[in-house]
């Protein structure tokens, strides 16, 4: 598998199969693979010819130096999980001044005001850093369609919102949530789990189930409210925040509105790893 680490290198290939006429897939990712990450490959190559992978731990969009720091760095057992795949599939893992020069430094982007909501509360200038990476990844790579995991969907819709203000001519296709055995969404901060901590964090995802099967016949604010009082009597897991928004503006809902599509979104603390996930509850 070729593994690319330069700037000047990559625009070459790329220019090749441009001219070929190979429509290229791209998946960003900071590494760490695992089979989430590897089913949005898969997708990549059943609609493309060619999956360009990225792996990059991108300093600008982390708030917390010690997530940074502690972020696994696992290039070579990536490669060997992509190398299984048996795609046709070509990494490009650059560092850091091979990407940002001198300046390793977010720009400062507008989303619409999906940036102020959830993650962006509690992860100051993390969509900032999102969107710079981003930015450089596409402008350079020039992909015809670009795949991101709902797992992180404020992010896939900030994604979204950044290609269309910028003219990007990228299709950004949204790829369902790859769970393990117990329904904990996968994560590369998983690894970071201990045993105990691992079987707790099932219950996210159970809670996720029982707030869709609610949201039936309750209210938002009921469902909330029981949400958090699940997470008060839990001596292993906190919750950071759960809310119940509109899947397009992101924004919490009062009341819900006849053809809206809605999602649930909970971040939780087990020890000091910070676990996302959703679930979309009327579609
Ligand atoms: P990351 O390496 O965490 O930045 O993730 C790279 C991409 O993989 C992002 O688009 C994530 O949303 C996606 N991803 C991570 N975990 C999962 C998962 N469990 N299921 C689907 N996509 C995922």
């Amino acid at each position: 598998m070729q593994i690319i680490k330069e700037k000047a290198a990559l625009q070459q290939v790329i220019s090749g199969f441009k001219s070929n006429e190979t429509t290229i897939g791209f998946v960003p990712t900071m590494g760490a693979l695992h089979q989430g990450h590897l089913s949005l490959v898969i997708q990549a190559a059943r609609k493309c010819d060619l999956v360009l992978v990225s792996i990059f731990i991108n300093p600008t969009q982390f708030d917390n130096p010690s997530d940074l720091q502690n972020y696994p760095r696992t290039l070579n057992s990536d490669v060997a999980l992509l190398e299984e795949l048996n795609l046709n599939v070509i990494v490009f893992a650059p560092n850091a001044s091979e990407l940002y020069g001198d300046s390793v430094k977010a720009e400062h982007f507008e989303y619409d005001g999906l940036e102020f909501e959830m993650e962006g509360k509690f992860r100051s200038g993390h969509f900032n850093g999102v969107g710079t990476v981003v930015k450089k990844l596409f402008e350079l790579v020039l992909p015809d369609m670009a795949f991101f995991g709902e797992k992180d969907y404020q992010q896939l819709q900030i994604i979204k919102k950044l290609t269309e203000k910028h003219n990007l001519p990228v299709n950004v296709v949204g790829c369902p949530i790859d769970r393990e055995n117990n329904g904990l969404a996968r994560s590369s901060r998983n690894e970071r789990l201990t045993a105990q901590e691992r079987e707790n964090s099932a219950i996210i995802y159970k809670i996720l189930q029982t707030v869709k099967e609610k949201f039936g016949t309750e209210n938002a604010s009921n469902i909330t409210e029981w949400v958090q009082k699940q997470f008060n009597s839990h001596s292993f897991l906190k919750l950071e925040y759960f809310e119940i928004a509109d899947s397009n503006t992101l924004k919490t809902i009062n009341k819900q509105v006849s053809g809206a599509q809605y999602r649930a979104f909970i971040a939780v603390y087990a020890g000091d790893v910070r676990l996302i996930d959703n679930i979309a509850l009327n579609y």
